[in-house]
């Protein structure tokens, strides 16, 4: 290629979020100067987001004029936060996502609206139904062309990515009109092998571009079999007191994945076990696990096996939800009293916030409970205070309390729903046409220089000439 057609050849990329930091995910698909489309557009969280006041930080700046479509790969919020912004600057192509995500779209929306917009029903309903309209449900491994246009043609497939229900990642075919070719990959978030309830994601067979995610491209997850050990650690530990575990929990998908792992130990666990209730205390985790029950077709084997023999993975005899604030009241002062087993599910995960703090306000003082943490717990949030300071008893701040750390503490790692080194190198090792670029997003900076390291020796040892990328925001 001369650099003459280098300079005008197409497709080309942006990211508008999500290159060099683990959230807002946002990337551009540029097909010809008049033709994009983008891939996600989430929001921005945590570090990546307080050095600006929200509603600025996400307001759409970048120029939605030869926007397309989007193509939604789950329904995280760090990948569809954004799309109340995206429509209120004028976006109204389609939305392609899977077949389950368009079930689960319209929750996480609802709920991010009612964060970020308004609580008025009214205009909740309004906004929901135009994203209804704009949504196109996609079969997985079927091409769909999504432009055609003067001998230009883009196709787009979804395949299986294990990381949450309905979960994608994208293929994009650009023909171009003097026949040329490319095929680009978007990772979205890749799943772990071995996660419950989903099937492992196969690695793609070619690509010319692959964009794939970094998060954990510096580390190694426990398996699975080390996090069951250790979760049935830890509720025995409570079972053994007559405590709760309290797990602070929400993100979509860890757990219906801790439900799912429940219900086996339970089902293994004999008759101490079957008397212990679980206990969703979070109106929105209900649904969701709602919608997953009724996905069940998307689930992997060894789900379905369970279903056969005559199992309900997500809806078992001891599983209870809580609505009201009436009843979640009701509820911490019941298991703080009377002493019986249970095991509490509420928001949020890293205790800033939510049902969960209350629960942590009435019990961790008692040695009787145990904190099991299972997601990642950032500086100065209360739930790494918990983590760091609870082996020695130290303390932690609640609602402005000073509370002294006597509760059991464990950590399990993994239940995060993310491909680790290891299986982000093999998703590029297992395709049988490699790429000539790779451009690494979503992660912080470590884990990209990691991760291009550890590629371009594979590419050094196939002699594959591995151009890679680490794009910035734009
Ligand atoms: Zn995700």
């Amino acid at each position: 290629m001369t650099k003459q057609s280098m300079t005008e050849s197409y497709p080309r990329f942006l990211h508008h979020g999500g290159a060099d930091g683990v959230t807002g995910s946002c990337h551009r698909y540029i097909a010809s100067p008049e033709h994009a489309m983008l891939v996600d557009c989430g929001l921005f969280q945590g570090q990546d987001a307080d050095h600006l006041d929200s509603l600025e930080q996400h307001r759409i700046r970048f120029d939605l004029d030869s926007v397309f479509a989007l193509v939604v790969t789950h329904v995280h919020i760090d990948h569809i936060g954004r799309l109340p912004y995206l429509m209120a600057a004028g976006f109204d192509g389609p939305i392609y996502c899977s077949e389950p995500s368009a079930k689960l779209l319209p929750l996480v929306i609802e709920d991010a609206l009612k964060i970020g917009f308004t609580r008025d029903r009214r205009l909740i309903e309004q906004f929901l139904n135009k994203v209804d309209q704009q949504l196109v449900p996609l079969p997985y491994k079927t091409w769909k062309t999504v432009l055609d246009e003067k001998g230009r043609r883009v196709q787009i497939r979804l395949q299986r990515a294990g990381h949450i229900l309905g979960s994608a990642y994208v293929e994009v075919d650009q023909r171009e009109p003097d026949g040329q070719t490319h095929r680009t990959v978007f990772s979205g978030d890749l799943g772990a092998p071995y996660a419950p309830l989903l099937p492992a994601p196969k690695s793609p067979y070619k690509a010319d571009t692959l964009i794939i995610e970094s998060t954990y491209g510096n580390r190694l997850h426990e398996s699975r079999k080390d996090r069951r050990l250790k979760l049935k650690a830890a509720v025995e530990h409570a079972l053994e007191n007559e405590g709760t575990v309290i797990i602070p929990a929400f993100s979509i998908g860890r757990t219906q994945e801790l439900l799912y792992e429940l219900e086996d130990l339970i089902h293994r666990g004999g008759e101490r076990w079957q008397a212990m209730e679980i206990i969703v205390d979070s109106p929105l985790a209900a649904k969701f696990t709602q919608v997953y029950r009724e996905l069940k077709p998307f689930w992997d084997a060894e789900a379905q096996t369970r279903i056969k023999a005559g199992r309900h993975p997500l809806s078992f005899d001891n599983l209870y939800t809580v609505d009201s604030h009436d009843e979640h009241l009701q509820t911490v002062s019941y298991l703080a009293k009377t002493g019986r087993p249970a095991i509490v599910l509420a928001a949020s995960g890293m205790a800033t916030g939510g049902r969960v703090v209350n629960y942590l306000k009435a019990m961790i003082e008692d040695p009787r409970h145990h904190v099991l943490f299972v997601g990642y717990q950032a500086v100065g949030t209360p739930g790494r205070a918990i983590q760091q300071h609870g082996p020695e008893h130290g303390w932690v701040e609640l609602d402005g309390e000073r509370k002294t750390i006597r509760a059991g503490v464990t950590t399990i790692g993994g239940y995060s729903a993310h491909a680790d080194q290891k299986d982000l190198l093999n998703f590029l090792k297992r395709m049988k046409q490699w790429p000539n670029t790779i451009r690494l997003v979503h992660g912080d900076w470590e884990a990209r220089e990691e991760l291009k390291r550890k590629f371009e020796q594979l590419g050094a040892e196939r002699q594959h000439r591995l151009e890679i990328v680490l794009p910035g925001n734009e």
